[in-house]
């Protein structure tokens, strides 16, 4: 007889643990199935400021372990596994993973959304040697340096006020002739002293040996290439959910996020999504946890 759990968790990020903290509190049986290690990208984050109940911050990779302590205090259980494939068409729902199938009565999606990469030469290979995603996280290793940003977004703007505290000089690459991030963080980019901007810019390729030494931009109104002299690039040009999985399984918006509004109720009934792989306008661990908590309130109703 196949074991039927009340709720399989995807993705073990600040969602998915709330998700399980709140299931299991209330009685459920829960499985959370996480790839790697607790927390998610924020994980991969060394302050977080802006969660409430840490008036000097918070470590993201510690907060992701007590997240996942505190779920487990209650019961619920977690096995690292990889899923391949979903089938929600029954009652009791089926997923596939590398560590065999698992079935559930409900399924709360909390897989997060991933860094978007540049996809040029060099750029896999030099990941973490010079090559970044996160400023917050890796920026300090960069004090007194020159490091360049690309992208023309809120988190790049961020990113770029964020290191240039840090660096002793930052390039700004957006490849328009303006900003889609808040005219707020834009004009305090412009008065930044440091802070040197390229327009109408794209990044041609990485000049690395050990590591990162530099930078190929071309301009695409003069069509003319130089060459940038920077310690590191912070590719900050948005994120991909992680949905590949379900295609096809459950609806999705064009950029690959999950329908689901504050109730996190998705298109199929039974599986709800919470985090940042759902449709929402703000990104952030508070907004997180909030939908692992929304998520188990409807799925009472279904178990
Ligand atoms: P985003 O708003 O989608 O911006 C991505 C940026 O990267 C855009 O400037 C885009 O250029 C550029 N870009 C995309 N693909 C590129 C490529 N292949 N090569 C070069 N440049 C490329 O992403 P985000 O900044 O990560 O923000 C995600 C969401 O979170 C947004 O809704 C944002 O407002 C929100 N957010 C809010 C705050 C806040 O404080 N309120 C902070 C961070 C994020 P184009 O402009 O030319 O498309």
């Amino acid at each position: 007889m196949q074991h039927i759990f009340d709720m399989i968790v995807i993705g073990g990020g600040p969602a998915g643990y709330t998700s399980a903290l709140y299931a299991s509190r209330a009685g459920f049986d829960t499985l959370v199935l996480e790839r790697m290690a607790p927390g998610g990208q924020m994980a991969l984050t060394d302050t977080i400021d802006n969660y409430p109940g840490f008036e000097n911050g918070v470590d993201g990779f510690d907060l992701g372990v007590k997240m996942q302590s505190q779920a487990e205090r209650f019961g619920a259980k977690t096995e690292f596994a990889d899923v391949t494939d979903v089938d929600f068409t029954e009652k009791i729902k089926k997923i596939s993973t590398t560590a065999g199938e698992f079935f559930a009565k409900t399924i709360v999606v909390a897989t997060g959304a991933n860094p978007r990469e540049l996809g040029i030469e060099n750029e896999k290979e030099y990941a973490g040697k010079g090559v970044h995603y996160c400023a917050h996280c890796d920026g300090r290793f960069y004090k007194d340096k020159t490091v360049a940003v690309v992208g023309g977004g809120n988190t790049a703007i961020q990113d770029v006020l964020y290191l240039s505290r840090i660096a002793k000089k930052v390039y700004v690459i957006h490849r328009r002739d303006s900003f889609r991030a808040t005219k707020i963080y834009v004009e305090q980019l412009k008065k930044a002293e440091n802070i040197e901007i390229l327009y109408n810019s794209t990044v041609e390729s990485i000049i690395a040996e050990e590591r990162v030494s530099g930078i190929t931009v071309k301009n695409s109104d003069a069509g003319e290439k130089k060459k940038l002299e920077c310690d590191a690039l912070f590719v900050s040009i948005g994120r991909i959910p992680a949905t590949e999985f379900l295609k096809g399984k459950i609806n999705l918006d064009e950029s690959g996020y999950i329908i689901a509004d504050e109730t996190t109720k998705t298109s199929e009934n039974g599986v709800f999504a919470v985090g940042d792989v759902r449709t929402k306008e703000l990104r952030q661990v508070v907004t997180a946890v909030a939908d692992g908590a929304v998520a188990v309130h409807f799925a009472e109703k279904e178990i």
